[in-house]
């Protein structure tokens, strides 16, 4: 059994797609359009997203792929911590027992080539963010001029709470790893081409394969990392973007 979040749209859609394809039950969750309905944006809607997911698995789960996420076009830029950072973390954490019951147990975090444009280390949203202090991350983040900070930065902090969670999760037996996907054709990154602010930047990125990539593109390296092959994995953070990065 899979759990999915972000599952009605983009790289969610295309995992839980490609996870079904390959046998697998999922359970998907999102704001609408899934199995679960949940605001990962509230404590509440976190909350019912753990007790569900464990009620539909039967307390044993094999695979968690944790995609929803805001872009930097959305306002308040607090949204986007919120769901962003502590709307993985606080599904990691509680699903580790049930993991550790699945077969082959593993997560797999969506995070993003944008976590390491800027130097964020030390910025005091990111360390209210690794504090899971979730009221200063978003106070700090709020005061911010930019959205785009408030994206890059809570991708920084979602791989550093991936990598953070390798010696915990590694006794557990259970994989934990993240994908760094470059721009992909979803309408997240539709949002921020159609934002202004940020047009111009997408525009001009440039990506050596010469092309931006599909959900799919992503839904196979997630396949690939949650899978047998992978076995040896583990606080690992890959990088899915046509070179983009390396640029
Ligand atoms: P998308 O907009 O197609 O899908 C995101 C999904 O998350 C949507 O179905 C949305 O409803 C869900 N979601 C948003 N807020 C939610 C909330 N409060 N509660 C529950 N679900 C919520 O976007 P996508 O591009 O497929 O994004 C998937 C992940 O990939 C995100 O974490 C994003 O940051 C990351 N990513 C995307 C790109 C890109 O270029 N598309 C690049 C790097 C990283």
């Amino acid at each position: 059994i899979a759990a999915i979040t972000g599952s009605a749209s983009g790289i969610g859609a295309a995992v839980k797609a490609r996870f079904e394809a390959e046998g697998f039950e999922t359970i998907g969750v999102d704001l609408r359009n899934a199995d679960i309905e949940a605001d990962l944006s509230t404590e509440a809607g976190r909350a019912k997203a753990v007790s569900e997911i464990l009620a539909g698995c039967g307390g044993a789960l094999d695979r968690l792929v944790l995609c929803a996420g805001l872009g930097s076009s959305v306002k308040p830029a607090s949204l986007i911590c919120k769901v962003n950072y502590f709307g993985v973390v606080d599904l990691l954490d509680p699903l580790l027992p049930a993991l550790a019951k699945g077969s082959q147990p593993n997560a797999v975090v969506i995070c993003s080539n944008s976590a390491q444009i800027g130097d964020f280390s030390d910025h005091p949203y990111v360390v209210a963010m690794l504090e899971h202090n979730e009221a200063e991350a978003c106070e700090v983040v709020d005061k911010l001029e930019s959205s785009i900070i408030a994206y890059m930065a809570s991708k920084h902090a979602v791989g550093r709470a991936v990598r953070r969670r390798a010696a915990e999760w590694g006794k557990a037996s259970v994989r934990l790893n993240a994908v760094c996907p470059g721009p992909t054709n979803t309408p997240l990154l539709q949002g921020c081409i159609d934002d202004p602010l940020t047009r111009e930047a997408i525009e001009n990125l440039r990506i050596p394969l010469g092309r931006r990539g599909e959900p799919e593109d992503v839904a196979n390296t997630v396949w690939f990392l949650s899978g047998e092959q992978a076995n040896w994995m583990h606080g690992s953070i890959l990088y899915v973007d046509g070179g983009n990065d390396a640029e």
